[in-house]
């Protein structure tokens, strides 16, 4: 069993989901992005406890509200994150860079790696390291749910940007090809910003790297 909360959060619209297990109550955050307290409270209403915040990657857009998490609960969530992205998350996220600065909060202290299983009650997260949008960039899967919360390597028709520190084109492509288009076709994508989609749908129609890109030379 998997109960889901999405919140759009923060300056630039980001996706923050709270999952929990609801015969345990045990929950975590994956991109605690904005407004903490807006995340806490719905954690509340519902009896769950928030044990960890797990990071897609450091943006501070996708961090912003640990801190107010953080404060409010005793003990604190862990936090989790690739060490990739510590440098990132040090530097409060780039988030100087855009105007915002942040109070990252507790530091992580799980670290992320490819085919790491994390554990939410009777779940089976697995982790699948895909950078390319941040040196860092780690998705996380839920086979049982048939859900993949990607971060910001793909979007609903579009893809991360690649064009901040640490970024780089080619890996991002590399790892949607081989950690996204490799999960079964009717994997629901629940992404950093924008709708959710498939892969079944980016595998197809994605411009960016989708089959269209791939013969665009016959078209
Ligand atoms: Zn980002
Ligand atoms: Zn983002």
């Amino acid at each position: 069993m998997l109960e889901l909360v999405n919140f759009i959060l923060g300056p630039v619209q980001t996706n923050a989901y709270l999952i929990a297990e609801p015969n345990t109550g045990e929950a975590i955050v994956i991109d605690p992005a904005w407004d903490g307290h807006i995340i806490l409270a719905a954690a509340q209403k519902r009896n769950w406890r928030i044990g960890q915040l797990w990071y897609t990657h450091a943006h501070f857009d996708h961090i912003g509200g640990a801190a107010a998490i953080a404060e409010a609960l005793n003990p604190p969530p862990a936090a989790a994150l690739h060490r990739n992205d510590h440098i990132l998350w040090h530097a409060g996220g780039g988030g100087a860079f855009f105007g915002f600065k942040i109070d990252p909060g507790p530091e992580p202290t799980i670290e992320l790696h490819q085919g790491q299983i994390l554990r939410l009650g009777d779940l089976n997260i697995e982790v699948r390291f895909a950078p390319g949008h941040s040196p860092g960039h780690c998705i996380f899967y839920i086979p049982s749910a048939k859900i993949c919360f990607t971060g910001d390597l793909i979007f609903a028709d579009s893809v991360g940007r690649t064009d901040l520190p640490g970024g780089d084109w080619d890996t991002l492509v590399n790892s949607i090809r081989t950690q996204v288009f490799t999960l079964p076709d009717d994997t629901r994508l629940l992404s950093g910003h924008g709708l959710s989609t498939t892969v079944r749908n980016e595998r197809t129609n994605n411009p960016f790297v989708g089959a269209r890109t791939i013969n665009a030379d016959d078209v």
